[in-house]
């Protein structure tokens, strides 16, 4: 009799083969145990293939193979010929290789070598059935020893792997797989009709079995696919191969839903088709997550315009169209003008609801095909690929300004908003869309800042310019920090006495490279990039410094006037006066400061306080540059200035010109009438001074007199304290 630890062995060989993983491992663990007690005792197995089959009753329907230590077969039993499909006769002798499937790495190595290398009595091998039809076993090996104990030999036992279920087994587990699967299956019969769905399948779609059943896909069918589309997709559940992609489908409650989808058919023995079979997962949440993606990634949060990158990707598409077809194109470069006003003083909620208002009207006026963007804070950008010629793009942008006109009502506010425009032509200024968007921003920097609705045409010379401007911005800078900054003094002259009764202050900057560059070259550009900030702080500090410098020597001084940007007036203006002056110890009446009428871009209401705080802070304040603005006669009224300054172009044509004569009186006669004191700049001529003494102006400035000097010459000019007009 066989040790009943053997049948044993042989149910825990069945069991591993039946699981997997730790459950696996587990009981070859226990397997090794009892073949490892079972080797550690004298056994000895039969070698004869009779001999098996009698006295091995447990193994009888089992395969099992024994050899010599060379592997030589020698013991072969029916389980065997069952399993292999070679008799006895057919087998026996031959080496054990003759099995394998794959021929061992070492095909000369003996088979007790290769059992001893493999460090396990288990182990798994491939083999060959006669028929040539390859299939796994568990081959359990042990060594026959003679009455010596030594080995002489092997038996083997194989549990083939594959067959571990039966086709019951197999069909019921496969029904469980598709019932419990995630995904929806459908199968459909070689007429079409639906004959089988899982449960996700009506989860997914809400539509049960019953509904289905009997039903072609087209229950499914959402109406938005083209026509070869869904032959496509009907060629593949007839056989034309396996095919994966997206559907749309419908769901029974009406809603469309995406679907990634598998179809496939089934065969018979014959190759004929009998069913087709489709398994989908609904990827709407994926889609809504991507949606989402591309919404946050393309598009701009608060208008929902595409946003720059988006817009780059649309103008390339639409370029590389125009360039095939040989269509011009335009990029506008839209900037909301005092669009910071609204922000500063109805606050950002207000600011943002008349962004999104704004891009509604702009998105009204323009055709489906034509791109608009918003790159951020108030700038908008179009580009248009259908026109013919320059008229056109005038229209476009002309119809964008006019969306502008009827006012914003945003909460209780009616809100007034005008726009700059810069346009750059496709193909002239440039080929791509970086070039456009730099060349239509140059033409905006050129057109902005007069508060009124404007556009300009890119030209080839404000690149030019730009370039320049640029690099002298760098220079600026460093101008700023290093000693290339100087202020020159202009005296202002009494026409009462001819004396000396007041100065203004004028920067210059001494280039290294460049020379004196005069300020109508740089203040612009430091009013433009911000610079001005740093700018007005060095004149105001240079002024006190070199105020106090004066005073400390003795002289008597004239009041200093400083021009004041309007991107300087701003609400601590008036701190930072106080500030400084404090800081040098300067009287606020040897101060004075000269504005222009450009203040007013920033709305009246905001201005006037803020000259309201100066005055009562101890500033004197000159309107710079009069007659040039706005000509805003009625705010005059409401200014708190004391002085006038007649431009220079009104002055140039005295006594000549009539119309500047005309003007010069009209202002004079106002001014006096507000009892502002008047100041005529420019005068360079005794027939100037002649015409403008009997107008009633108070004072002159100008070459006539004396062009502004440097410090030292200024200072000479406070101790002679000369007559500078004589009579
Ligand atoms: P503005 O304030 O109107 O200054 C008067 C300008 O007229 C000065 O030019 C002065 O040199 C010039 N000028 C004076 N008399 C005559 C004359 O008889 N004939 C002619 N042809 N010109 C005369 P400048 O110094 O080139 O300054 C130009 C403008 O730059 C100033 O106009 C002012 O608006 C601005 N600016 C100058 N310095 C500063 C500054 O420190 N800060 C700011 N924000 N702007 C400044
Ligand atoms: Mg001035
Ligand atoms: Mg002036």
């Amino acid at each position: 009799m066989p040790d009943p630890r053997l049948k044993t062995c042989l149910e825990l060989c069945s069991t591993a083969c039946r699981q997997d993983g730790d459950a696996q491992t587990q009981t070859l663990l226990e397997l090794q145990r009892t073949l490892q007690a079972l080797e550690n005792e004298e056994s000895r197995l039969p070698l004869a293939s009779s001999e098996i089959d009698s006295d091995f009753e447990i193994w009888k329907h089992e395969p099992v193979i024994t050899m010599d230590l060379a592997g030589y077969i020698t013991g072969w039993n029916k389980g065997a010929q069952i399993l292999f499909e070679y008799t006895a006769d057919e087998a026996i002798g031959k080496h054990i290789l003759f099995l394998y499937a794959d021929e061992p790495a070492d095909g000369n190595t003996a088979i007790n070598e290769l059992f001893l290398d493999h460090g396990s009595p288990l182990m798994e091998v491939r083999h060959r059935k006669k028929s040539g039809e390859p299939f796994r076993a568990n081959l359990l090996l042990k060594h026959i020893h003679d009455e010596n104990d030594e080995p002489v030999g092997l038996a083997a036992h194989l549990f083939e792997v594959a067959d571990r279920l039966s086709a019951k087994e197999r069909h019921r587990l496969h029904a469980r797989i598709i019932e419990d699967s995630e995904e929806g299956i459908m199968i459909t019969d070689i007429d079409n009709r639906i004959i089988s769905v899982n449960s996700a399948f009506t989860r997914i779609t809400g539509y049960t079995a019953s509904e289905s059943i009997g039903q072609t896909p087209d229950l499914l069918r959402s109406g938005v696919h083209s026509a070869d589309f869904r032959s496509e997709v009907l060629a593949a559940m007839q056989g034309a191969g396996a095919w994966q992609g997206e559907i749309i489908g419908r769901r029974k409650n009406g809603e469309l839903f995406p679907q990634s989808v598998s179809i496939g058919v089934v065969r018979d023995a014959n190759n004929k088709i009998t069913h087709s079979f489709s398994v989908f997962s609904d990827i709407s949440i994926l889609r809504a997550t991507q949606d989402r993606m591309q919404q946050i990634v393309n598009f701009d949060a608060l208008t929902n315009l595409p946003n720059r990158k988006l817009f780059h990707q649309l103008v390339e598409q639409s370029l590389s169209t125009a360039r095939r077809n040989g269509q011009r194109g335009a990029m506008l470069v839209i900037d909301l003008n005092r669009f910071a006003l609204v922000n500063d003083t109805l606050g950002h909620d207000v600011g943002d609801q008349l962004l999104c208002q704004v891009g509604q009207r702009f998105r009204d006026v323009l055709r489906d095909e034509d791109i608009l963007a918003r790159f951020g804070g108030d700038e908008f950008v179009v580009a248009l690929f259908n026109i013919q010629k320059r008229e056109n793009c005038d229209l476009v942008a002309e119809k964008l300004v006019e969306s502008l006109e009827p006012p914003f009502v945003i909460e209780t506010h009616s809100l007034h908003i005008s726009a700059s425009i810069g346009i750059a032509l496709y193909p002239e200024d440039g080929l791509g869309t970086a070039a456009l968007l730099r060349c239509a921003d140059v033409a905006l920097k050129r057109v902005q800042g007069d508060g009124k609705s404007s556009r300009l045409y890119f030209s080839p010379e404000m690149n030019a310019r730009a370039q320049e401007l640029w690099l002298l911005e760098g220079e600026l800078r460093k101008a700023l920090i290093g000693k290339e900054l100087l202020l020159h003094y202009q005296p202002k002259v009494s026409l009462r006495n001819g004396r000396m009764v007041g100065a203004e202050a004028l920067i210059r900057w001494s280039h290294p490279g460049r020379g004196m560059i005069p300020p109508k070259n740089f203040v612009p550009l430091a009013e433009e990039t911000g610079l001005i900030f740093e700018l007005g702080s060095w004149v105001l500090e240079e002024t006190c410094r070199q105020i106090r410098i004066w005073l400390d020597a003795g002289l008597e001084l004239v009041p200093i006037a400083l021009n004041i940007s309007a991107r300087q007036f701003d609400n601590k203006l008036p701190e930072r006066l106080q500030a400084a002056i404090e800081r040098h110890g300067v009287p606020c009446g040897l101060l004075k400061l000269e504005i222009t009428e450009s203040l007013l871009v920033r709305g009246p209401e905001k201005v006037i306080p803020l000259m309201n705080k100066l005055v009562a802070f101890g500033f004197a304040l000159a309107l710079d540059d009069f007659g040039t603005g706005y000509s805003s006669l009625a705010y005059l009224k409401k200014f708190p200035i004391t002085t006038l300054k007649i431009d220079r172009t009104f002055v140039t044509g005295v006594p000549g010109d009539e119309n500047d004569c005309a003007i010069a009186q009209a202002i004079v006669t106002m001014g006096k009438q507000l009892r502002h004191e008047i100041v005529a700049e420019g005068v360079e001529t005794l027939a100037q001074v002649t015409f403008l003494r009997k107008l009633g102006c108070d004072q002159l400035q100008g070459y006539l007199f004396s062009p502004p000097v440097g410090a030292n010459e200024f200072e000479k000019m406070l101790r002679e304290k000369r007559r500078l007009l004589l009579d």
